[in-house]
C-alpha cells in the first residue's frame, strides 16, 4: 500500500535496523522502543489484520519471529520474552500493517504480563461462553 509506513520500510523508502529479513518477512527495530531489542516482524506483502492473513503467510511470519528472537537472545540474553500482536484499533493497533511486536524482558524491568492488557470479563459465566465455543 502506497501511504503505509511499514511498506515503505520493505521498499526502503524509509531506513530500518534490520535484525532478521528473507523473502516473505522483515524483523526490525521498532523506533520507540519498550525495551532493549524491542523489535517488529511484518509480512512484506500488505495486510491491515490478521484477519486477512493467508495461512501461508502465518508461517511465513512464525519463522521470521522464531529467527529473530533467536538473534535478540543470542546478544542480548534476555531472561524472558512477551509477543504481541494488536489486531485492530480497539486492541492498540496503530499502523495497519500486520507485525508482531518481540519485547525482550529482563529481570526487575517493571513490565507486566499479557495478563494486563485488559481486564473486562463481561457478564456472561465461563459455562455459558463455553456453550457457544465448545464443540
Ligand atoms: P502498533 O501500536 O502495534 O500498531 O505498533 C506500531 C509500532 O510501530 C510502534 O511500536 C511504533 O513505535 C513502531 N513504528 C512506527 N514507525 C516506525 C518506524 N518508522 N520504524 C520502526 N518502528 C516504527
Ligand atoms: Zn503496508
Amino acid at each position: 500500500m502506497s501511504d503505509c509506513i511499514f511498506c515503505k520500510i520493505v521498499e526502503k523508502e524509509i531506513p530500518n535496523h534490520t535484525v532478521y529479513e528473507n523473502e516473505n518477512v522483515l524483523a526490525f527495530l521498532d523506533i520507540f522502543p519498550h525495551a532493549k531489542g524491542h523489535t517488529v516482524v511484518i509480512p512484506k506483502k500488505h495486510y491491515n489484520s490478521l484477519s486477512d492473513l493467508p495461512e501461508r503467510e502465518w508461517e511465513y511470519l512464525a519463522i521470521g519471529l522464531k529467527r529473530a528472537m533467536e538473534k535478540i537472545k543470542r546478544i542480548f540474553k534476555p531472561t524472558a520474552i512477551n509477543i504481541a500482536i494488536n489486531d485492530g484499533t480497539d486492541a492498540g493497533q496503530v499502523v495497519p500493517h500486520v507485525h508482531w511486536h518481540i519485547m525482550p524482558r529482563y529481570v526487575n524491568d517493571g513490565g507486566g504480563s499479557s495478563h494486563s492488557i485488559v481486564k473486562n470479563p463481561g457478564d456472561m459465566k465461563v459455562e455459558d461462553v463455553a456453550k457457544l465455543l465448545v464443540d
